[in-house]
């Protein structure tokens, strides 16, 4: 099956980086990215969730690969104002697909009043918000900033907005189930959900309890249209991820959901045109 990777990180000089791509034996670079799944796999491109200074990303991104503009460091959120013009050469640009804030790895409420102006524009602009939730990836920040919660507000007062619930909200699988019913206009991806290496059927049987409750959730919300699959590598395996991501859904759900359901939130499809997913 073709696939689509609608959240990953690539990582320059990041001891963060270094860590989780060692843990499966690789590095956290572009390059080692592109030439172990793309080169040998089905791999079609993907979305880079951006980190670090707003001038150094997205830039040099292969053919297929977009970003959303990642506000990750405290400085931007603190004195939004001050970044807004180079914010909006991003939005400028087709390859900037959105804007990803990062609640939880900063004292940052989605539904901040000092958001809406930003959130107004991408409205305007028909791009994506998409929102860290859910547990952080170390032990610093508050979880209470990054409970999925927060985004039934923001999703409440821009109707139009397209919001993307990074992570399924994980842990807080019934809240984000909830947000999700009440507002159809907020999508998941479904990464950052496994870390580390693993092998799909024996980790699936070890932890069926919390695979069911991931199948649980996700059947609840009950349109496998607003789900995309997404790595978070270097978190995982990308092939091996896949791998259990489709195995959440049925199959005639999967081929949705590894691949076009991106497309479609993140309205890229144009660029994918020629493309057909194989069914196998
Ligand atoms: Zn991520």
């Amino acid at each position: 099956m073709n696939y689509f990777d609608a959240h990953l990180h690539w990582f320059k000089d990041s001891a963060f980086g270094d860590r989780l791509a060692g843990a499966l034996g690789g590095r956290p670079d572009i390059r080692y990215y592109e030439d172990k799944y793309r080169a040998r796999g089905r791999l079609a491109g993907g979305i880079v969730m951006g980190n670090g200074p707003l001038e150094d990303q997205g830039r040099g991104l292969p053919e297929g690969f977009f970003y959303c503009l990642g506000l990750d460091e405290p400085d931007c959120v603190d004195h939004i104002g001050a970044f807004l013009p180079e914010i909006e050469r991003h939005l400028e640009s087709d390859r900037c697909v959105g804007l990803k804030i990062y609640p939880g790895y900063m004292p940052l409420f989605p539904h901040s009043p000092k958001m809406y102006g930003l959130y107004e524009r991408l409205r305007s602009c028909g791009k994506v918000l998409a929102v860290h939730t859910g547990m952080m990836a170390s032990l610093g920040g508050k979880l209470k900033y990054a409970h999925p919660i927060h985004l039934d507000d923001v999703a409440v007062d821009f109707p139009e907005l397209k919001i993307v619930m990074c992570h399924f909200g994980n842990p807080f699988l019934p809240e984000a189930a909830a947000v999700m019913e009440h507002n159809k206009n907020v999508y998941a991806d479904l990464s950052g959900l496994i870390e580390g290496p693993f092998r799909t059927e024996e980790f699936m049987e070890r932890e069926k309890a919390y695979t069911d409750l991931l199948k649980l959730w996700i059947r609840y919300v009950g349109d496998c249209k607003r789900f995309m699959f997404g790595t978070d590598w270097p978190a995982v395996d990308c092939v091996e991820y896949g791998r259990f991501i489709a195995g959440l859904f049925r199959e005639d759900e999967a081929e949705h959901v590894m691949f076009r359901n991106a497309l479609e939130i993140y309205n890229i499809k144009e660029y994918f045109a020629d493309e057909r997913p194989e069914s196998k």
